[in-house]
């Protein structure tokens, strides 16, 4: 399988392609492009429509393979969108809004800090220690806007420690289904 195709499919590309996958200095940059005969959708309403015109070259840090960091190169389009009578950027599959880090590394790295600490995985995927802090962050985030709480009806509140000193943790437990 080449690093084209396997960007591909784990990126779930329908609208884009890889026009090119480079080796620049040690990193592998994969340029991508939108599919031309397709609509790409608007990133408000979700309405494929007609391409008005294409914005600035984007980079996007994306998962290392076998340790060689990997980046994302592409220019956005910004769709007329009929539903929102407006000129809007299209929705990009890879990306969370003007985050630098692609969705599925801000996945890898929110999972890895569940089990390391958060300087290790800066240093095993070779990011910086914020990027890690902005990855846990978005995962939180996107965890908590789909978390459905309306069925809580019991909590337990727990304080636990974490290192020396006086670093503390609050935990809240769902008591009914010890979650
Ligand atoms: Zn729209």
């Amino acid at each position: 399988m080449s690093v084209a195709s396997l960007v591909r499919t784990t990126l779930g590309l329908k609208h884009h392609k890889v026009t090119k996958v480079v080796d620049s200095g040690g990193r592998v940059i994969v340029h991508l492009d939108w599919i031309r005969r397709r609509w790409p959708p608007c990133s408000v309403c979700g309405t494929y429509d007609k391409v008005r015109d294409r914005l600035p070259e984007r980079s996007w840090r994306h998962v290392p393979l076998w340790g060689i960091a990997v980046e994302l190169r592409y220019r956005p389009c910004r769709v007329a969108c009929s539903c929102c009578e407006a000129i809007k950027v299209e929705a990009i599959p890879w990306s969370a809004g003007k985050s630098p880090i692609s969705e599925p590394l801000i996945v890898v790295l929110a999972t890895w800090s569940r089990l390391l600490a958060w300087d290790v995985v800066a240093s095993l995927f070779g990011v910086s220690w914020s990027t890690v802090v902005e990855a846990v962050d978005r995962a939180v985030a996107y965890g908590r806007a789909r978390k459905d709480y309306s069925r809580v009806t019991l909590i337990g509140i727990d304080e636990l420690s974490r290192r020396r000193g006086h670093i503390y943790h609050t935990n809240v437990y769902d008591l009914e289904t010890r979650s």
